[in-house]
């Protein structure tokens, strides 16, 4: 028993214990039916030395074992056993054999490579005939349909069929741990029922052994059981006992028994679609054998409860779809509207409290949390969502107790909205969520003894597992838990999830319809402004020739002459403006015809330009790092042209007027600052300069049409580029221009 501690309590390898319970005897073959091993009590039953029996053949046993007047060897146990359903079903077992006169029932199995041969008498402790209890048993079951009713009526019938002190239903909760529904008992017994017992009293290999092999009878706690001997190559351990009737029992499960003051237990599984939904489990205080026809028909009732059991649950599982479904059914269709999902599933007519029963919700959606209902506080929920994307990539979580998972949740408050929580995953690139929030509801539960496993230390120094010495009732009241998620909750949730799944990848797909639109309406008001003043050019220039001949004409008389000029002058501004707006339609149609463009050569060009033609002796242009770009040669002259000729522009009424340039090399690319300490920008302007026509109030002293910085951002834009500024008002600017390195162009494309 030391070997299995706390922690690997639930390895101990109970279905290969290498014993059997005494009150029979087992004999394994190997498939040629060579004896490799034999229960050393079998001398108890055979006047026959069980190691004198190894590696003999099966039939050797024909002198002791008579099997309906046929030899063993006659038999081929392969036909029979394999020619029918699996064990358990096998109408084939129990063979009835003599033994020394005595009747005996013969239990065949396989196991692994071997034959398992069981041998337990037929002499009961319950002698008299059930047939008659069994028909009682099936009438009153078919005529009850009320559950509690159905679990109450199934302990009173298999008590009555295998006569045992107390009979009870214990159900297993989601969390593992189990509760006594009914019960039949005799008078002077206390009553367990409405009892729980902790998870850790049933051991999860014990609960797969009871999905696997559906009766249990430990005839005898007291009784010392039987080692398995084996053939040298062999080993008992080695011997597989799943499907044995016989296998002996977890000496803790023994000592449980004990401490309960229980001699003989006998259980029998409820399954529900598969599932260990329950036991029925049968308590004996002075020691109990039944025979195999017995424990099946013990067994037969049990089924009959698994199938009202599943039917009850299905039906149940199919009620709350059925109160849910006219919810969910209205919330998909709000989610087809034209409406922001947030809105769909909590400010309309159905809410998602209408869709799962709950008290709180919200929608974690585009970075925003969306609640109704009652919920915690925001910090929490931010502290939640985190958490729940950091530790839970499944697409749906659910607990009715959240502060076993996330300590924070333990605080009065949150546990009061958020004990129970149901999330599911809307996103899987996003922690973006649906979640529901139970309150607190507070209880009490009576445990059949305290439900921390008492341990030892010992001998080597390891905490080991000792079975629960104390039974009397603890009530405990339980805090921060609230109703549990049903099945059908659970699922009804995930498909809603999936609508609005459904319902984002609809609207993502409509906003790159919508997308895709607007470039083209962008592209063709393009074409519609390079043709409008393309066309436009030739009247003008037909107005300009006519007014300058009408002031020839009107040299005489000056009023006319003035008209005539002004008409002039308005004709070389809307001349001026078309210009610039064909020149900037253009660049949507131009080409980048990228290659390394030497900065310092044309920086260098330009401020020699510059300096040449405004000849001024208070202005300094200095170029200072000047690192190559990756572009289009024309357009990084026109970028840098514009840009110096504004610095220089509008510096040009400061007395000693400095431009700078400089460039510098980053991971992301090259950012290039020029800048002035000329009229600067006001805040507010600086968004609005890059817009087309676009001109600050402060520069209205200045010459300018307001285009070219409009004409810069597109041209640094076709470079995947950025332009933005930082100002003082009266006392200078800095542009800055950022041209990403050619690997990281395409990142920066932002994709709808
Ligand atoms: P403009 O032909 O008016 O200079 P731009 O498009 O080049 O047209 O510039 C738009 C506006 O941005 C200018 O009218 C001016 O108000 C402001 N601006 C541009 N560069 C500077 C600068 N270096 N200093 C102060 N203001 C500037």
């Amino acid at each position: 028993m030391g070997k299995y501690n706390l922690t690997n309590c639930d390895l101990e390898p109970i279905h290969v214990p290498g014993h059997i319970q005494s009150h029979g005897f087992l004999i394994a073959t190997s498939d040629d039916l060579m004896i490799v091993c034999c229960s050393e009590n079998i001398e108890h039953f055979i006047q026959i030395q069980p190691r004198a029996l190894l590696n003999e053949p099966l039939y050797s046993l024909d002198a002791y074992i008579k099997l309906n007047d046929q030899s063993l060897k006659q038999v081929s146990f392969r036909e029979v056993f394999f020619s029918k359903p699996a064990y358990g079903s096998n109408t084939t077992n129990p063979y009835l054999v003599f033994i020394g006169g005595q009747r005996y029932t013969l239990l065949v199995s396989t196991t692994g490579p071997y034959w398992l041969f069981e041998f337990e008498p037929e002499l009961s402790h319950l002698s008299h005939p059930i047939e008659l209890q069994m028909e009682h048993a099936m009438t009153s079951l078919l005529a009850t349909d009320q559950l509690t009713d159905l679990l109450q009526i199934t302990t009173e019938h298999i008590r009555e069929i295998i006569q045992y002190d107390r009979v009870m239903v214990y159900k297993f909760h989601s969390d593992g741990h189990g509760e006594v529904m009914a019960e039949s008992k005799t008078d002077q017994l206390d009553s367990w029922h409405g009892f729980h017992y902790p998870a850790s009293d049933i051991p999860q290999q014990a609960r797969e052994l009871y999905k696997k092999n559906l009766t249990r009878l430990i005839a005898d706690v007291h009784s010392s059981p039987s080692l398995l001997a084996t053939t040298t190559a062999g080993n008992a351990t080695s011997v597989d006992l799943t499907n044995s009737a016989l296998r002996a029992v977890s000496p803790i499960h023994i000592q449980y028994l004990k401490n309960m003051g229980v001699a003989s237990s006998f259980s029998i599984s409820i399954l529900d679609q598969g599932e260990l939904w329950g036991l029925v489990t049968c308590h004996n205080y002075t020691p109990r054998f039944i025979n195999f026809r017995q424990r099946n028909a013990a067994k037969l009732v049990g089924q009959m409860l698994s199938t009202a059991v599943s039917f009850r649950q299905q039906e149940e599982d199919r009620k709350i779809a059925g109160s849910l479904h006219a919810a969910s059914e209205g919330m998909v269709r709000q989610l087809s509207r034209n409406i922001p999902i947030n809105n769909a599933l909590i400010n309309e007519e159905f809410t998602l409290l209408d869709a799962i029963p709950s008290s709180g919700a919200a929608v974690v959606y585009n970075k925003d949390i969306h609640i109704v209902g009652k919920v915690p506080g925001m910090d929490f929920l931010q502290t939640f969502v985190g958490w729940l994307a950091r530790n839970h990539l499944s697409p749906v979580f659910h607990t009715d107790c959240l502060s076993d998972h996330l300590p924070e949740a333990a605080e009065a408050e949150i546990a009061a909205t958020a004990s129970g929580v149901l999330a599911c995953r809307i996103s899987s690139y996003h922690p973006e969520y649906l979640i529901w929030f139970r309150n607190e509801r507070l209880s009490s539960i009576n445990w059949a003894g305290k439900p921390d496993k008492p341990n030892e230390v010992s001998e080597n120094g390891l905490l080991t597992i000792s079975p629960r010495q104390s039974f009397e009732v603890w009530r405990q009241e339980v805090y921060r838990t609230s109703a549990p998620w049903e099945k059908a909750e659970i699922q009804a949730a995930s498909k809603l999830t999936h609508e609005v799944k459904f319902a984002l990848g609809r609207k993502a797909s409509e906003i790159r319809l919508l997308h895709d639109k607007l470039q083209e309406a962008y592209t063709e008001l393009d074409t519609f402004s390079y043709t409008v003043s393309h066309d436009l050019k030739n009247p003008l220039t037909t107005i300009k020739s006519y007014s300058q001949l009408l002031m020839i004409r009107f040299e005489i008389d000056p009023k006319l002459k003035q008209v005539a000029g002004r008409i002039n002058e308005s004709a070389e501004k809307m001349q001026l403006m078309i210009e610039e707006i064909l020149h900037y339609s253009r660049m949507t149609q131009d080409k980048i015809v990228s290659k390394t463009v030497d900065m310092k050569r044309l920086l260098g060009d330009l401020r020699d330009d510059f300096l040449v033609s405004h000849n001024r002796n208070n202005l300094r242009i200095e170029v200072y790092d000047a690192p190559p770009v990756e572009g289009d040669k024309m357009m990084m002259l026109q970028i840098f042209s514009n840009l110096l000729g504004n610095a220089v522009k509008y510096s040009s009424k400061t007395k000693n007027a400095l431009v700078t340039v400089n460039g510098t090399i980053a991971d992301t690319g090259i950012t290039y600052a020029i800048a002035d300490n000329g009229i600067g920008i006001s805040a507010a302007d600086e968004r609005l300069i890059f817009n087309l026509f676009s001109r600050s109030k402060d520069a209205e002293d200045f010459e300018g049409s307001g285009v070219g910085l409009a004409i810069v951002k597109r041209m640094v834009q076709k470079h995947h580029g950025k332009i933005w500024v930082e100002s003082k008002l009266g006392k200078g600017s800095t542009f800055f221009v950022h041209f990403p390195h050619p690997a990281q162009q395409r990142a920066d494309v932002v994709y709808a």
